[in-house]
């Protein structure tokens, strides 16, 4: 038996709502595609694991699951104007009745949207997760309870060899479970779905959010990197847990010729190349002008800890060399500014790099400076007491 390690799901539908961890209170804003919380807490209903259940430990398998979505129609954003209450009774989750006052909120939504999720890992997670998704224990929505699937999450099904020519003589059975050598492999293989009658083309290539580095990804190109604090630790009332990943945002050329719809199984996947980025340069007048205004401009401390600044970071090298703006650059200490540098260069970031400004890449600046100051000391005491470093 083949052992499979790649799952696929399709998450179409009329409305979908992927809300971010932080969009809990009056304004409810969706990301742009699935979130990994989102496709877990999914996972979860179909396997009945309740809140109460979603333990660290029972998430830990899921969470470390790498996962990609292909954005293959990224909807329309719709904003509801919605009310609860009204100084009607009103049930509570923990099944007391309460009165209160009219609760405002306004809930986005993503209309028409279409998606294909990868998930990759072990055979056996994979496995129980598929086998999970044809029996479901509970009903399976996308992000929010009202948005309820259009099509099969699954893809299971049987088509005819030459999608073209559809002459039914020789059938191919498709499914979910599919061996891949990474979850990029396992979407570009799957063809894009016209959705109207007039979409004769195929886009020339999909936007795709991917978990970064993947394995036999990450080295050779320059990506595009964000974070997102969307990986669930527990589900545990009151509040869930979340850390933060990185992921990276390409554009996946499916492989199909010009004007040609890809075919199963025909294509394998290929990153465009990103442009060399500009270098900053240290020798130039109004990089060093523009340099000090901004240093001036954060009070001499560092923007992420506060210690006293000694250098600057870019979050974008777009103007580097010299034209650099003054809301491209942030006052950083030598601590922190190290600590964004490897993260950069661990991931062989693009031409946009990290802000330590923005609240996503928080939690996983403050891991890679422990990792820093960790290292350091151990090498300071080795030195001091004449010792070798040891791993
Ligand atoms: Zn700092």
């Amino acid at each position: 038996m083949t052992a499979y390690n790649t799952l696929l799901l399709r998450l179409e539908g009329p409305f979908q709502a992927w809300g971010l961890p932080e969009a809990r209170f009056a304004v409810r804003r969706v990301a742009p595609c699935p979130t990994k919380s989102g496709v877990i807490g999914l996972l979860c209903a179909a396997m009945g694991i309740a809140r109460p259940e979603a333990t660290p430990e029972t998430l830990k398998p899921l969470a470390e699951l790498k996962m990609a979505v292909r954005v293959d129609r990224p909807g329309v954003r719709w904003l509801d104007y919605h009310t609860v209450g009204a100084g009607m009774d009103r049930r509570t989750a923990g099944g007391d009745m309460r009165r209160s006052e009219t609760m405002l909120t306004l809930r986005e939504y993503l209309g028409d949207a279409s998606f294909l999720v990868a998930l990759w890992g072990e055979p056996e997670t994979i496995q129980k997760l598929y086998d999970a998704l044809r029996n479901p224990v509970w009903p399976l929505y996308l992000g929010r309870k009202s948005c309820v699937p259009s099509v099969p999450l699954l893809l299971d099904r049987t088509i005819p060899e030459s999608a073209e020519a559809g002459d039914g003589k020789g059938q191919v059975q498709v499914s979910s479970l599919r061996a891949a050598a990474n979850p990029l492999e396992a979407l570009a293989k799957v063809p894009w779905q016209p959705r109207y009658f007039f979409e004769k083309k195929a886009p020339e290539a999909l936007d795709v959010y991917t978990d970064w580095p993947l394995p036999g990804n990450g080295r050779e190109e320059y990506v595009e990197l964000q974070a997102a604090r969307d990986v669930p630790v527990h589900f545990l009332p009151p509040v869930p847990a979340y850390e933060s990943r990185v992921v990276a945002r390409l554009k996946l050329r499916c492989g199909a010729g010009e004007g040609e719809i890809p075919v199963w199984d025909k294509p394998l996947y290929s990153l465009p190349k990103a442009p060399e980025r500009p270098q900053a340069d240290y020798t130039n007048t109004e990089y060093r002008r523009i340099r000090k205004a901004r240093l001036r401009q954060d009070h001499g401390l560092c923007v992420f800890c506060k210690a006293p600044a000694t250098t600057v970071q870019h979050v974008t090298y777009e103007h580097a060399g010299g034209g650099e703006r003054l809301d491209e650059l942030r006052a950083l200490c030598r601590l922190c500014h190290d600590a964004c540098t490897m993260i950069e260069y661990g991931h062989n970031m693009g031409m946009n790099r990290i802000d330590p400004e923005d609240p996503d890449w928080r939690e996983l600046i403050i891991r890679k400076r422990q990792e820093i100051i960790t290292f350091r000391s151990r090498e300071t005491r080795s030195r001091m007491l004449g010792e070798k470093v040891s791993e």
